[in-house]
């Protein structure tokens, strides 16, 4: 099946809305086919930008999907339209509802000890069904083999890993190779979220597109992160005129 991409900032992102996708990744799992998919945001795109090794990354990922609604305003902006946002914490439930439904089995990593330990003790609850085959902080020795080597064991059917961007993408794109099965995911603060560390934005702010801005009241020290939003913005309208100039010069 041809897949149609939208290049965002040389970031190939997937057009497909979070229903198509979910059916994709049940039949890829049921399939044991091994699958990478990237949540990219503005702030993974514009690092992206400055990280050569980090884009190809994410490029390399077998579904790159837009979280954030930037990606979507930046896909408006140039003319090509995604058809939705797909916030990975989303993504995550909706995976570990499916998962609980059909049995599956379920590795994650990341998240400090005794919030990842919250974690599974709420997924546990709220999904008896789904098979737990391990779990481990975000806080461990990146030349240890130990995590890969327990991952390679268990041979889960999903892979949450909650390191935050870059390291989470890295890590699989690192590991992925020796494993057999498996969709892996770069998944953020969810654990934080699913522990109740940290509050998701209200549904409100959630449909009023400002889930930023909840974060950013909320976790105000971010603010320098999140300038890659209206950086990102300027970029894409950057990218808008320049691609009208190059249209102009190839016209007769
Ligand atoms: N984290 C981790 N190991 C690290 C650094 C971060 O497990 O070495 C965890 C951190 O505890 C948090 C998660 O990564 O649970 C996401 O952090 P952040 O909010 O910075 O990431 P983002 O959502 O922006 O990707």
């Amino acid at each position: 099946m041809n897949r149609k991409k939208i290049n965002i900032l040389n970031i190939l992102f997937d057009y497909v809305t979070k229903g198509s996708l979910l059916q994709i990744l049940t039949k890829r799992i049921e399939e044991n086919k091994k699958t990478f998919l990237v949540t990219a945001n503005p702030e993974i795109v514009m690092h992206a930008k400055a990280d050569p090794e980090y884009l190809k990354i994410v490029n390399g990922a077998d579904y790159v999907i837009a979280d954030g609604i930037g990606v979507i305003i930046g896909s408006k902006i140039i003319g090509n339209p995604l058809p939705e946002r797909i916030p990975g914490f989303d993504l995550m439930q909706d995976l570990l509802k499916i998962g609980n439904e059909k049995g599956w089995s379920a590795y994650f990593l990341g998240a400090k000890k005794e919030v990842i330990e919250k974690a599974i003790l709420n997924i546990k609850d709220k999904y008896p069904n789904l098979k737990i085959v391990g779990y481990h902080d975000g806080y461990f020795d990146w030349n240890e083999n130990k995590i890969p080597e327990e991952i390679k064991q268990a041979k889960p059917d999903m892979v949450f890993v909650a390191l935050g961007f870059p390291r989470q993408e890295k890590f699989i794109a690192e590991n992925i190779p020796q494993f057999e099965k498996g969709l892996f995911i770069g998944v953020g603060g969810s654990f934080d979220v699913i522990a109740g560390a940290v509050k998701r934005a209200p549904v409100i702010w959630q449909k009023l597109n400002l889930e930023w801005l909840y974060r950013l009241i909320k976790q105000p020290s971010r603010w320098r992160r999140m300038l890659a939003l209206p950086a990102f913005i300027i970029r894409m309208f950057m990218m808008k005129f320049s691609n009208r100039k190059d249209y102009k010069k190839g016209t007769p």
